[in-house]
């Protein structure tokens, strides 16, 4: 029998090659090994330990240094990269995830948006749409784009960072559990966490994965814990078209709008995309489905796997 009186609970916080940095929930922090037997146990090119994993530990004992995960909790929202249904787990347990755009400088990407939206509803993470930079542009052409998102069910929020429009919604909504951000580069990802808690400084820009030696270096989340409670998962190097690894048939069930018509269609497999009596065509034209939804709908469904599907 294994004796597990000696296990305490904790949380994945970061990861250096091989050892684990395990917070308990009263502040304590451990590096730890991972049982061997667990390694073996790793399924569809996952890894068996993520950044944000619960885990059970054996603390270091006979002043030894290091702990040794024993046990790894099922996992909630993930955040992945990868492609073709192959997924390595960036970040368990991931609550909601940030869907940062700009109003202006570089301006709105409807179909930037709808492919983070996929990834986090493949990931089970619940998205917040955030649209920053209103400072910069009249808001009223853009209520449309808060009317079509809010009406699928996202949160979505007008944000400033010089003006502090939107922050308070933020600053609740990162109380609450852990958090990834996620969206292109200039979009104001650090200036808003900036403001939420100053000092904070994200690793949000490095945007490759590369050394300037052209050495690749490995891209491990991190788990920050922020002031007011809550966590923030910085993810250096993490190309945003990565955020992902979504298999086409998998497609149709990320746009929640889709799914009461897909089982309408004459082909029970239908793409959606050139078939003859498609209910979620039909739906398009009759505006029950908006245009630009499945727009993103086909340009991530014909997306080359090189380019991150
Ligand atoms: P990130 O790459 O997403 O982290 O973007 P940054 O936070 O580095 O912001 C990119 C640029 O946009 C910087 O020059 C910021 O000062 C500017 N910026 C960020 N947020 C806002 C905003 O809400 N309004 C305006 N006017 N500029 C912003
Ligand atoms: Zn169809």
């Amino acid at each position: 029998a294994v004796d597990e009186s000696a296990w305490v609970a904790g949380r994945v916080v970061r990861i250096h090659g091989l050892l684990n940095v395990v917070d308990t929930d009263d502040g304590r922090s451990f590096p730890c090994h991972v049982r061997r037997l667990l390694k073996s146990m790793a399924i569809d090119g996952r890894n068996v330990v993520a950044v944000g994993d619960r885990v059970w530990f054996r603390p270091p004992e006979g002043g030894g240094e290091e702990g040794v995960i024993e046990r790894v909790e099922a996992r909630s929202g993930v955040v992945t990269r990868g492609y073709r249904g192959r997924r390595h787990v960036l970040a368990a347990n991931v609550d909601s995830v940030f869907i940062v755009s700009a109003l202006a400088e570089p301006g709105l990407k409807i179909s930037l948006i709808d492919r983070y939206l996929a990834a986090a509803e493949v990931g089970g993470v619940r998205p917040v749409i955030v649209l920053n930079k209103a400072d910069l542009v009249d808001v009223a052409p853009y209520q449309w784009v808060v009317g079509l998102y809010t009406q699928l069910g996202y949160e979505t929020i007008v944000t400033s960072a010089p003006d502090g429009r939107g922050i308070d919604r933020l600053r609740g909504l990162l109380r609450k559990g852990v958090t990834a951000i996620s969206g292109q580069s200039g979009v104001g990802k650090s200036s808003l966490l900036n403001v939420i808690q100053p000092g904070l400084n994200l690793r949000v820009n490095e945007v490759s994965d590369w050394t300037s030696k052209g050495k690749h270096t490995t891209t491990t989340a991190e788990l920050i814990r922020l002031n007011d409670g809550g966590y923030v998962v910085d993810t250096p190097g993490l190309r945003q078209f990565e955020l992902w690894g979504v298999l086409p048939a998998e497609l149709e069930g990320c746009f929640v709008e889709f799914r009461p018509f897909i089982p309408l269609c004459r082909f029970p497999d239908c793409s959606h995309t050139h078939e003859n009596r498609c209910a979620v065509k039909d739906a398009v034209y009759w505006g029950w489905i908006h245009a630009g939804r499945y727009e993103s709908y086909l340009k991530l469904y014909h997306q080359k796997p090189d380019e991150g599907f």
